[in-house]
């Protein structure tokens, strides 16, 4: 929250308050899709289950998990990655943490590239050290700003954070920036830890992972996740990929944060990546659809700009042009019109004047949304 005790998801919870009295709404907050995971997946729990796979694993997963993320790892990125890298997480946010842990001593400084996650600065706060950020502006449709990234590097910068697929922005990041700030990270001894859970979602271009860049394996971290790719969010079921000497250190703080996985979510994490390496092709399917219907309807519409995201599943909405802050905007939305977003106040100081909207929605009220949006807009330009 900020001084004044407000946060963005003071949408959400307004819009909570108002679905318990019955209310209808439409909630776009929280990155979450309307898809049903895998069903082969939800087979394989309960066939896990029947199995009485309900002990320990090893902390850092078990050994077939770890065997087909690397697999699947080194697929993709076009390198030999060993099972002994990766660790296994609750969830990409685990990851992080654990990572964030790994790498950083109080004090030390990491750059970010902004608008960003917005749980960036708690987990590493948690670990004590300085969060940098470095603009990448609306107007370089939310890219990395490599050479301000440069400039942003003190003697107490440890490592640059970032996310490829973007969250917010939906910015997919290129292998010529990718390779830009790889070439930073070697110049002055810098870990680079890429967040990847969107990887399979990008409708732009391709995707194209940290992990790729071979000679600075040996200081890069990619984390991902079966979140978004599969619509197992729930599931809370990530990884992280890393040197080995790293990983062996992971290892151990995933002792002491974790002691391991559900047994039964990795045998059914197993079945999932098994079965749909690249993630659900109609979830991307269907993102792209309604990115169009969301975006199409908005084009035209007096204060609010859309902006069209090269992957993941937001849209990010310009409401500068409204003559309201995000947060006012936001608000007034969900209590006039029904629709809850989340404004961009925690996405960082660039991120201000926009709306965040999920795409994990069925098409219908993603249409329905963006026409109360536009009605919305309508009047305040009146
Ligand atoms: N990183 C980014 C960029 C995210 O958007 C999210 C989820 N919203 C996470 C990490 C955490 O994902 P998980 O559900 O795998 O913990």
């Amino acid at each position: 929250a900020s001084p004044s005790g407000r946060s963005s998801w003071d949408i959400h919870s307004v819009a909570e308050e108002m679905m318990a009295k019955g209310e209808e709404v439409i909630v776009l907050t929280v990155g979450d899709s309307d898809f049903a995971s895998p069903k082969a997946a939800v087979d394989a729990v309960t066939d896990s289950l029947a199995r009485g796979r309900t002990y320990y694993t090893a902390p850092a997963g078990d050994d077939p998990l770890r065997a087909t993320i690397a697999r699947q790892q080194s697929r993709l990125i076009g390198r030999e990655i060993a099972p002994e890298q990766v660790i296994v997480t609750v969830g990409a946010q685990n990851a992080l943490l654990i990572a964030s842990l790994c790498l950083l001593d109080p004090g030390d400084e990491v750059i970010v590239p902004e608008p960003l996650y917005s749980t960036y600065p708690g987990t590493l706060g948690l670990a004590g050290a300085r969060m940098v950020t470095v603009a990448s502006p609306a107007a370089q449709d939310f890219h990395p700003q490599v050479d301000a990234i440069a400039a942003a590097i003190t003697p107490r910068t440890r490592a640059i954070f970032l996310a490829t697929p973007n969250n917010p922005t939906g910015a997919v990041y290129r292998q010529d920036e990718l390779r830009r700030i790889g070439d930073i990270c070697k110049q002055h001894d810098l870990w680079l830890v890429s967040d990847e859970v969107y990887a399979g979602i990008v409708y732009e271009g391709h995707h194209f992972s940290a992990g790729s860049l071979a000679d600075i394996a040996d200081r890069t971290v990619t984390i991902g996740s079966l979140s978004k790719s599969h619509a197992m969010a729930g599931w809370r079921l990530g990884w992280m990929v890393a040197p080995l000497a790293l990983a062996r250190q992971a290892e151990r703080v995933s002792t002491w944060v974790t002691f391991g996985i559900p047994t039964f979510i990795q045998d059914a994490a197993v079945v999932a990546l098994e079965t749909q390496p690249d993630g659900m092709p109609e979830l991307k399917e269907a993102y792209a659809r309604r990115r169009q219907l969301f975006c199409d309807r908005l084009m035209n519409v007096p204060g609010v700009v859309p902006h069209w995201p090269e992957g993941g599943m937001f849209v990010m909405l310009d409401v500068s042009g409204s003559g309201l802050p995000a947060y006012e905007f936001a608000m007034g939305l969900v209590r006039e019109k029904r629709v809850a977003t989340v404004p961009s106040d925690d996405f960082g100081a660039s991120a201000q004047g926009y709306l965040r909207v999920n795409l994990g929605a069925a098409d219908a009220l993603i249409e329905e949304a963006a026409a109360r949006i536009a009605d919305y807009a309508f009047a305040l330009h009146e």
